[in-house]
Order: structure tokens, then C-alpha cells, then sequence
């Protein structure tokens, strides 16, 4: 699924320019002239990365940013005119993944983009063969196709996919799905199932492995 970029750049010609270069490159791409339309962006599209310029004429980058970060879990590149270069020391450490600096070859863009998505997804996705785990909006796919999954299910799945052929005791399960709180025993056994159940029927056969009297385990069968 290709990703979503919202770029936020009051400059007429800039923002059409990166917004067309980007959907060549084959992003999904919106554009905002202002902040607050920005924001609004941001909350009906949740993209995956803002292209942020700092100078808006409604609203200070900075507080956006700070904005972003409160709601979103969206990566931020920012983008500086040359004599606001001393800001992107602020704006990296309010939360920005990196900065460019106004004029820039497209290219390079382009190259921080992919590297701020492959740092993002190395701790937000998770995968176990053919089966993805999206860890922060708790959406699970099997060979690209959603699974529906519960939120108990898709909590003993994403545990179980941080270590795969581990296999995890009920105990450890128990106490990671609801710490000292922990209903009977059985209740693990339970989800277990009927996430196998939901798995299998989506093609991933095997993945689920049950080791009697030990626990289960999750990985890419041989
Ligand atoms: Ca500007």
C-alpha cells in the first residue's frame, strides 16, 4: 500500500510541485496552504509523514509540530528557508525525523522520505512471514488482506511476533494482556483459538503452534 503524505507549504508554486513529484514517485499525496488546514488534514487522513514548512502564515511550524506530535503518529520532515536555519535545532528536539533545507533537489527528498518511513515502520510494524502487524493502529494482514481480529487476539498475536518461535507460557501471555488483574487460566486458551481459527481461515496455516503443557509459540512454518 503505497504511503500518505500530507505536505504543508503556503508557496503556491512549491507545494502543487512537491505534491506532483510525490504522487510520481508514487505517494499518496495532499496538500495544505495553511496550518490550520494542515491540521484538519491531519485528522482526516492520519498520513504517514508531513512534509512541514516552518514558515506558515497562520500558524508557527513550531506549534503545529508540537501539535502533530500530541495527536499524531505521524513522521515529520521539516522544511527551512535558509535564514531560519537555526530553528531546526528546536524542531528537531521537539520531535521533527529530519530537515531539509530550503532550495533542495527533489532527489533528496525523496531519499529522506524513504529513510524517516523505514525508521518509522522498524518499530511500529511487525513480521512474522506473510503475516504483518501494524502495532500503533492494531491492524493485522495476512498476504496483504485484512485479518478482523479482536483486540485480545491482535494483542497475543503482536506479543507473540516479537520474538517468533519463542514460545511464550499462558502465564507470560496472561500477564502481559492484563498484568495482575488475570482472569482464569483458560481465558488465554480461549482467544488462542479463535485467533488460530481466524488465522487458518485466512491462509496462514501453521503459524500458530501450540506447545502442550508449555505454551504457544507464532511462527513462519517451514
Ligand atoms: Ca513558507
Amino acid at each position: 500500500m503505497s504511503h500518505r503524505v500530507l505536505v504543508i507549504e503556503d508557496d503556491p508554486e512549491l507545494g502543487p510541485l512537491l505534491s506532483q513529484e510525490l504522487q510520481g514517485a508514487g505517494y499518496r499525496v495532499r496538500w495544505a496552504q495553511t496550518g490550520v488546514a494542515g491540521l484538519t488534514m491531519i485528522r482526516e487522513d492520519e498520513p504517514d509523514v508531513i512534509v512541514l514548512d516552518l514558515g506558515l502564515p497562520d500558524l508557527e511550524g513550531e506549534e503545529i509540530l508540537r501539535r502533530v506530535r500530541a495527536t499524531s503518529e505521524a513522521a515529520v520532515l521539516i522544511l527551512t528557508a535558509a535564514h531560519e536555519v537555526q530553528r531546526k535545532v528546536a524542531v528537531l528536539r521537539e520531535g521533527a525525523d529530519d530537515y531539509l533545507t530550503k532550495p533542495f533537489y527533489f532527489a533528496e527528498l525523496l531519499a529522506r522520505l524513504e529513510a524517516i518511513l523505514r525508521r518509522a515502520e522498524g518499530g511500529r510494524k511487525v513480521r512474522v512471514g506473510e503475516l504483518e502487524l501494524d502495532r500503533v493502529k492494531k491492524h493485522a494482514c495476512f498476504q496483504g488482506q485484512p485479518l478482523d481480529l479482536s483486540p485480545r487476539e491482535f494483542e497475543i498475536a503482536a506479543l507473540l511476533a516479537t520474538r517468533p518461535g519463542r514460545v511464550f507460557s499462558r502465564q507470560e501471555i496472561t500477564e502481559a494482556l492484563w498484568g495482575t488483574h488475570a482472569p482464569k487460566s483458560n481465558a488465554i486458551d480461549v482467544h488462542v483459538a479463535k485467533l488460530r481459527a481466524k488465522l487458518i481461515d485466512a491462509g496462514a496455516i501453521g503459524y500458530l503452534r501450540t506447545v502442550r503443557g508449555v505454551g504457544y509459540a507464532l511462527s513462519k512454518p517451514r
